[in-house]
Order: C-alpha cells, then sequence, then structure tokens
C-alpha cells in the first residue's frame, strides 16, 4: 500500500469516528430541542431508573453495542434510535468523504457537506416525531448553505476542488423547489381545497340561503346553528395543509446548499416515497379512525440526504435522455 492510500483509509477511520461522535450530539438535539431545552446541560441519566450514566457508557455505538442496548444499573431498554442516529451519521460521513479525493480535493468542501447532512438529520427526526421543525436548525442549514456558496466563491480552487455546485447553480437551487413548494401549499392547495371541502362548502351554501330567502324563525335559528358548527370545523381544519412553512424553508436551504439538480431531484424522491407511504397508510388504517396527517419533512430530508450523493449526475442523465442528439456533420 502506497502512502496517499493509508493517508486516505486513516482520515476515513478519524470522519467515521468524528461521525458517530457528532450522532450522539445530534440524538441530544433531537430529543432536547422541540421540547426547548438547554444543549449543554451536562445530566445524561437513564430515563426509566434515573441513574447517571457514567462516561464510558457514553461512547457513541460501542457503549450501546457493548450494553447489548440496556440500562447498566436497572436493565430498562435503551432506544435503538440512539445507535441508529450515531451510526447513520458516521456512515453517511464516511460515504460524503469517499465522494471525495480527500488528498487532492481538500477537506473543507466534504466537511461542509457533513454539517449539512447532519442538520438534515436532526430536522428529519424531530419532524416525524413532533410534526414540527426548529427555527434554530432551519436557520443553521440556511446559514451554512449560504457561508458554503460564499467559501467556495472566494477561496482559491485548490481548497474546494471537489465542489461541483457553482453559485448559479445554488442560487437558482434557492429558489427552484422551495417557491413551487409555497405556491402549491400556501395558494394552490386551500383554493382548491375551499371548493371540495364539505364545511366549507356548507358554509357558502348557508349563508347564501339566510341572505336570499325568506325563511320563518324557527328554520332561521336551525340554520344559524349549523352555520356554526360547519363555520368551527373550517377553522378547527386551518387554512393550510400539506406544506408548511418549514418545509419550504428546509428546500430552499437545500437547493442553496446542493444546487438546483439535487433539489428538484430530492422533490421527486420526497413525493414518491411520500406518496407510497400514505397509501400504505391508507390501506393499513381502521375504517372509522382516518388516516391522519404526517409529517413531510422526512420524506424531504431522506430525499435531500441520498441527491447530495447523486441528484446532480441523475439530473444531467435525464437531461442528456431529453436533448436530441445532433446530427453529427458529414
Ligand atoms: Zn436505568
Amino acid at each position: 500500500m502506497d502512502f496517499e492510500t493509508i493517508m486516505t483509509i486513516g482520515i476515513l477511520v478519524m470522519v467515521f469516528l468524528f461521525g458517530i461522535c457528532i450522532g450522539s450530539f445530534l440524538n441530544v438535539c433531537i430529543f432536547r430541542l422541540p421540547a426547548g431545552e438547554s444543549l449543554t446541560k451536562q445530566n445524561s441519566h437513564c430515563m426509566t431508573c434515573g441513574a447517571p450514566i457514567k462516561w464510558y457508557d457514553l461512547i457513541p455505538v460501542f457503549s450501546w453495542l457493548i450494553l447489548r442496548g440496556k440500562c447498566r444499573a436497572c436493565g430498562a431498554k435503551i432506544s435503538g434510535r440512539y445507535i441508529l442516529v450515531e451510526s447513520m451519521t458516521g456512515i453517511l460521513f464516511v460515504l460524503t468523504f469517499l465522494r471525495f479525493d480527500v488528498i487532492s480535493d481538500g477537506l473543507i468542501y466534504p466537511a461542509l457537506l457533513c454539517l449539512f447532512i447532519a442538520g438534515l438529520i436532526v430536522i428529519g427526526f424531530e419532524d416525524y416525531d413532533t410534526q414540527e421543525m426548529t427555527v434554530s436548525v432551519l436557520m443553521y442549514l440556511t446559514l451554512l448553505a449560504f457561508f458554503t456558496r460564499v467559501i467556495t466563491s472566494v477561496l482559491p480552487l485548490r481548497f474546494t476542488r471537489g465542489c461541483d455546485i457553482s453559485l448559479e447553480d445554488g442560487i437558482i437551487g434557492l429558489f427552484a423547489v422551495s417557491v413551487p413548494l409555497l405556491f402549491f401549499g400556501f395558494v394552490l392547495t386551500p383554493l382548491i381545497y375551499n371548493f371540495i371541502d364539505e364545511d366549507r362548502k356548507a358554509v357558502r351554501r348557508i349563508r347564501k340561503r339566510l341572505k336570499t330567502e325568506k325563511l320563518p324563525v324557527n328554520e332561521e335559528q336551525k340554520l344559524q346553528k349549523a352555520l356554526e358548527t360547519h363555520a368551527a370545523a373550517v377553522k378547527e381544519k386551518g387554512m393550510t395543509f400539506g406544506f408548511g412553512m418549514g418545509d419550504v424553508m428546509l428546500m430552499a436551504a437545500g437547493g442553496l446548499m446542493l444546487g438546483w439538480k439535487s433539489a428538484v431531484v430530492a422533490a421527486f424522491i420526497a413525493i414518491i416515497s411520500g406518496a407510497v407511504y400514505a397509501a400504505v397508510l391508507k390501506a393499513r388504517a381502521d375504517t372509522d379512525k382516518p388516516v391522519r396527517a404526517f409529517a413531510f419533512g422526512p420524506f424531504l430530508t431522506a430525499g435531500l440526504i441520498l441527491s447530495s450523493f447523486f441528484g446532480t449526475q441523475l439530473m444531467d442523465l435525464y437531461i442528456d435522455f431529453l436533448t436530441v442528439p445532433a446530427i453529427p456533420a458529414m
């Protein structure tokens, strides 16, 4: 083995160990940020018996494996979520660095990508758990994407040789998916919803009758009551459904960081996998219990993470496929 191979393997091992430590911190973020708890407060203890956890039982991935997912003091099961997030972060970090020749491309760009993926992991699990995204993590992703675009435009090429996203790709990416999402989520869907929703239709029908028809008093009172019930149901459902503002911000940051091609591919991955998930939920749901709305964020973050690896290449292939080959000159 030559020196460069040994160096590369050494760097990848370091990246994995660093990744699982970051993953351990991400677990803390996922559990504490939605609850508004401090990230720095240092008192890890067992969720069941409350026994403080010793430092040697806090080693990412390895401690969980040694303890076989059980508390050392009371034997209660420790959530598999811990080792899932830790190993996932470590593996994604290594895969990200593997895309680059770390010796000649430098470590800056792959490291920035890893920091972005770390934020995506937190957003995905947060949204899955609580159906909400914390603003601080969305801000982190946006600022990191902005910083990356500035750094890769300003620094001499030899530091960021591996970066294949141009400033234009990033700026188009900022809007490519976020603006359509904003339009669908906040303009088109509420508009269509307004015409197909039974409660909204009922409100309009009753208002019209009350206005135009001469009705007996008891009939009018009955209608007034019905109007109140339907109006309350409308209010309960809210104006918007489907996408939230968090999804829009997430895709803006994702596009700025990964370029418009990856953002578009990510949106496709999310919509297709989300639709499959919804179909499965519907098929398995009880007839008396309607399907609850589910968070779309995990699908968007999974799409962004996957497309950070092959989004640009996949989109280029697709564009090539669409482009009619030029007739070769004689
Ligand atoms: Zn315990």
